[in-house]
């Protein structure tokens, strides 16, 4: 099959707190960048059930053959830091406490479930989530930096493909400011554009980004995956340094 049609998963708009674009603004920017269908992923503690519902007519009435906005929320656990997992395609309010919850009223609610960038919570993800989650997110352009996929969440995912063949890879823009395109894109066919959701589940993508394009089951070569650790050291060096520049700046008072 060829997967043509260029999507966006994990996007946030000014439904979340940290989020700078109106739906409005972020669809002319896709628009402009040839995307045609995103699966939203705002904060879920920034709704309520009454909100959502607004957000999801509002996702409706700015769909249309150029671009579809699949509404969908992003949800974090008391007592799990960084451990975040979204649901795309979600057509009722849910208020999940526990994983058990999420999974449980994800399965009737959402057409596709996400664990969103691992590297947040140190890859120490829990095992309702591993045994349950649709897919894991391999490459996070917020977290990654748009240059690398992460070797470690793509390890992470390799381990628990082994168990689940049925889940897939996915990459995240994680995008807040719709001025800053970190580039990663989900591709489908044509013929999934009515939907998408079902089609990432069904692991009929592939995925590109600057440096890597993978298909939904992130497969990559021993001397590739030994390549991308090697960068992946080497940037996150650069990355280390160039905050604590930042920070002693800061700290001697210079506005970098
Ligand atoms: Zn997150
Ligand atoms: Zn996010």
């Amino acid at each position: 099959m060829s997967y043509t049609v260029a999507g966006a998963i994990h996007m946030h708009s000014d439904y979340s707190h940290d989020g700078l674009d109106s739906l409005e603004t972020l669809r002319d920017a896709c628009i402009a960048r040839n995307i045609r269908w995103v699966g939203m992923t705002d904060h879920a503690e920034d709704l309520d059930p009454d909100v959502f519902e607004e957000f999801k007519e509002h996702c409706a009435d700015l769909s249309d053959d150029a671009l579809t906005l699949i509404p969908g929320l992003e949800y974090r656990f008391a007592g799990f830091r960084g451990v975040h997992l979204f649901a795309v395609d979600l057509r009722e309010w849910i208020q999940p406490r526990t994983f058990e919850d999420f999974f449980e009223q994800t399965r009737t609610t959402a057409g596709f479930t996400v664990l969103a960038h691992p590297v947040l919570c140190r890859y120490q993800v829990p095992p309702a989530v591993l045994d349950h989650i649709d897919g894991i997110e391999i490459w996070n352009t917020n977290y990654n930096t748009r240059y690398l996929a992460d070797p470690r969440a793509i390890a992470l995912y390799h381990e628990v493909h082994s168990r689940r063949p049925e889940v897939v890879a996915t990459v995240g823009l994680d995008q807040h400011d719709s001025r800053n395109d970190r580039g990663v894109r989900t591709l489908i066919a044509e013929s999934d554009l009515a939907n998408p959701a079902e089609a990432l589940k069904a692991g009929r993508f592939s995925t590109v980004g600057r440096s890597a394009a993978f298909d939904s089951r992130a497969t990559i070569s021993p001397s590739a995956m030994r390549q991308l650790r090697l960068k992946r050291s080497a940037l996150d060096v650069v990355n280390k340094v160039h905050d604590r520049i930042m920070f002693a700046l800061r700290r001697a008072g210079v506005d970098p």
